[in-house]
């Protein structure tokens, strides 16, 4: 009788365990669609033409040949630079130019042209910037066979990077830029969350790759970080002697 009652109790413990083990459903087999997303779709952006160097459809034209009505002196007031022939030159003698508008991160185009006649050697030959948020100067500076210390040469953010090729074209030329810039986030302490970065492109070589900004443009001593929001473009004028250098067809897009 003891015996039969261990048997059974063994068998119905059995069960039980079976009873308990789970079996969970295999992954489903994946299909192509499963990993294609429909939405959202990207906005239509109409690229510029060739031919007549037109921005993109969403682009803010900062200039098209016409006016300097998206700039003011950096002093204030009206910018001076002289527009002339769709294009438009320093007047190094009314001071750096800055956008009426701030912006945040960016996609800019700027075409610049140094004279064929230009004099001077190292920093003092087409010397100009454009500075990211009024800050962070992306050099502009003819180094067509003009060597100068190499972390201020055209397309080096001023002090801090050495670009990665020189792709001047000669004196008289247009040079392209085209310069990606990711705007900075800043810690309650005023250091950098996220410090800034920029990519540049020089007629269609590329000078920096992602590079992370250290800080301000100071030409003495060492960058600084200064927390600030958006900022406009500011465009050089340097104080060298050499013949002033022109830019035409500047549009930005914001990211
Ligand atoms: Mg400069």
């Amino acid at each position: 009788m003891k015996r039969t009652f261990i048997v059974i109790l063994a068998i119905s413990l059995t069960v039980t365990v079976a009873a308990q083990e789970k079996t969970y459903p295999l992954p489903e087999i994946m299909t192509p669609g499963m990993t294609e997303f429909w939405t959202p779709q990207p906005k239509v952006v109409t690229p510029g033409d060739i031919r007549t160097n037109s921005a993109p459809s969403d682009a803010i034209v900062l200039f098209d040949g016409k006016n300097l009505d998206a700039w003011q002196s950096a002093e204030g007031g009206e910018a001076k630079w002289i527009v002339h022939d769709g294009v438009f030159t320093v007047n190094k003698p009314s001071g750096d130019i800055i956008t009426k508008e701030s912006f945040g991160s960016f996609q800019l185009h700027l075409e610049w042209c140094v004279p064929k006649n230009i004099t001077g050697s190292s920093q003092a030959r087409g010397n100009s910037g454009v500075f990211l948020q009024d800050k962070y100067e992306v050099q502009i500076l003819d180094n067509y066979n003009n060597e100068t210390y190499a972390n201020g040469q055209a397309g080096s953010v001023y002090k801090q990077v050495i670009p990665l090729a020189n792709a001047m074209r000669k004196p008289g030329e247009w040079n392209v830029y085209d310069i990606i810039y990711t705007a900075p986030i800043f810690n309650e302490d005023g250091t950098y969350r996220v410090a800034p970065t920029v990519t540049v492109i020089q007629n269609g070589i590329v000078l920096l790759n992602h590079f992370t900004i250290r800080g301000t443009t100071e030409y003495i001593g060492h960058p600084q970080v200064k927390p600030h929001g958006d900022g406009p473009i500011r465009l050089q004028a340097h104080g060298d002697r050499s013949e002033p250098i022109s830019f035409r067809n500047i549009w930005l897009r914001k990211m």
